[in-house]
C-alpha cells in the first residue's frame, strides 16, 4: 500500500498533536506544525484561512481538476483518562474525537502525493480546518468565506473520520445522507403568576409546558414520514418559584436531528405551530427560537461510487462497508459538501482483537483509536485522488 515508509512519521505527528490538544479556535500550535510540514514538502501554503485554518496546494505536472482533502484539527474540553504515555499535557483538553489522527493522516497523504506529483493530472488541495466542534458555527464556513474553494476552483472534496464501531482496516460510507443536521430549540412559555390555591386567577406556564412537550412528541410520530429519520429531544426545562406559586414563565431547550433539509424545515415549522397553538389553548404564549446548526452531511452519489471503486482497488474488496443508515451525529464537513460534490467516509479504528463493548467511543475520555488504521486512511485518500485526477 502507499505510504508505508511515512507511517513512523505520521504516528510521531499524531502523538505530538495528541499531547498538545487545542480547543476550537485556539489551534495555533497545531496549525503551525501543519504549515511547517506542508512547506517542507514544497507545497504552496496559506495560513490563517478562516481562523487557524491552513491550506496546502500541490500542483500536478499536468493541468487537470482540483480535488480537496479535509482534516479537522480541534480538540474537546474533556479530561483525558486513557493513561497513554503521550496523553494530553493540556489539563482538561483532549483529542477525544480523533481530529489529531485526521490531521496526521492528511499530512502523511501530503507526503505520499508530493512524491507522485509528476504523475498527477491536476491539483490536490490539503485543507486543515479549525473549529469543527464549534457547533452551531463551525470552522468550515469561515474557510469557505475566505475562498478556500477557489484559486484553483475545487471540483470535488473528500474527508475521513475515525469510527471506533468498526474494526481497523474497514472504510465505511454511503451515498446520500451520512450524518445528521444538529439543531437547537429554545422555547419560552409565558403565563401569569397567581397564588397556588387560586389557579383561576393565573395562567399556569408549567401545565402549558407539560402539554407542549407532550405535543412536540407527535411531530416525529405523526407528521414526519416514517421513511425519514429524525429525532426531537427535550433536554432541559426550567421554571417556577416556589411550591405554592403558579409560575408565569418556563424555559425549555432541546435538540432536533434530521438527515435531510426538507424534513429539517418541516420540523422547524411544526414546532412553532404546535407550541404556540397549545400555549394559546391555555391563554399562554410560547416564543420559539429554532437555531440551525450544521446541515446534514450528504455524499454525492456519483463521487461515492468512484471512491468506493478506489477503495476496492487500492485497499481491497473486503475493506469497503456500505453503511445502511446515516448516523444522527453532526459534522461541519456538511458545509463543504453543500458547495461541492463531496464524500465523507468513516475509518474503522477499533483494534482487531477488541470487542465493541470494550471500546471507548468518540467524545469519551478513554477514546483511543488504533494507530494501525492510519495506513488505510492514507490509502483511502491517495487511491481516490489518483483515480479521480488520472481517469
Ligand atoms: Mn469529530
Amino acid at each position: 500500500m502507499y505510504g508505508e515508509k511515512f507511517i513512523g512519521k505520521v504516528i510521531e505527528w499524531r502523538r505530538d498533536i495528541h499531547s498538545h490538544p487545542e480547543l476550537s479556535q485556539h489551534e495555533e500550535r497545531t496549525s503551525k506544525l501543519v504549515a511547517k510540514v506542508l512547506e517542507g514538502l514544497g507545497l504552496e501554503v496559506i495560513r490563517n484561512v478562516g481562523g487557524y485554518g491552513v491550506v496546502g496546494l500541490l500542483r500536478g505536472k499536468r493541468e487537470g481538476k482540483t480535488i480537496a482533502l479535509r482534516a479537522d484539527m480541534d480538540a474537546l474540553p474533556l479530561k483525558e483518562e486513557t493513561g497513554l504515555e503521550y496523553a494530553s499535557l493540556n489539563e482538561g483538553v483532549m483529542h477525544a474525537c480523533g481530529h489529531d489522527t485526521h490531521t496526521a493522516m492528511l499530512l502523511g497523504t501530503a507526503c505520499v502525493l508530493s512524491e507522485m506529483k509528476d504523475n498527477l493530472n491536476g491539483n490536490v488541495k490539503f485543507i486543515f480546518q479549525p473549529a469543527e466542534e464549534w457547533n452551531p458555527i463551525g470552522g468550515a464556513p469561515g474557510m469557505i468565506r475566505d475562498g478556500v474553494l477557489e484559486n484553483p476552483h475545487v471540483d470535488a472534496m473528500l474527508a475521513l473520520h475515525v469510527w471506533p464501531l468498526y474494526e481497523t482496516g474497514k472504510i465505511i460510507t454511503r451515498s446520500g445522507s451520512l450524518m445528521a443536521a444538529s439543531d437547537r430549540i429554545y422555547l419560552t412559555v409565558h403565563g401569569q403568576t397567581a397564588h397556588g390555591s387560586r389557579p383561576d386567577q393565573g395562567i399556569d406556564a408549567i401545565v402549558a409546558s407539560a402539554y407542549i412537550i407532550t405535543g412536540l412528541q407527535s411531530i416525529i410520530s405523526r407528521s414526519v414520514s416514517p421513511l425519514d429519520s429524525a429525532v426531537l429531544t427535550i433536554g432541559k426545562i426550567n421554571g417556577g418559584y416556589r411550591y405554592n406559586v403558579i409560575p408565569d414563565c418556563v424555559k425549555i431547550e432541546g435538540t432536533v436531528r434530521t438527515v435531510n433539509s426538507d424534513v429539517q424545515n418541516q420540523i422547524s415549522e411544526l414546532i412553532t405551530r404546535t407550541a404556540s397553538n397549545i400555549a394559546s389553548a391555555f391563554g399562554a404564549t410560547c416564543e420559539v427560537e429554532y437555531v440551525k446548526g450544521y446541515p446534514p452531511t450528504v455524499n454525492d452519489s456519483e463521487l461515492t461510487e468512484r471512491v468506493c471503486e478506489s477503495v476496492r482497488k487500492h485497499i481491497g474488496n473486503d475493506a469497503l462497508i456500505v453503511a445502511e443508515q446515516p448516523e444522527l451525529g453532526a459534522e461541519d464537513f456538511a458545509f463543504f459538501a453543500r458547495e461541492r460534490p463531496a464524500v465523507m467516509a468513516w475509518l474503522g479504528c477499533r483494534p482487531l482483537n477488541q470487542s465493541v463493548k470494550d471500546t471507548a467511543m468518540l467524545h469519551n475520555k478513554k477514546f483511543c483509536p488504533d494507530e494501525s488504521c492510519f495506513i488505510y486512511g492514507i490509502n483511502f485518500f491517495t487511491g481516490s485522488v489518483i483515480d479521480y485526477l488520472n481517469s
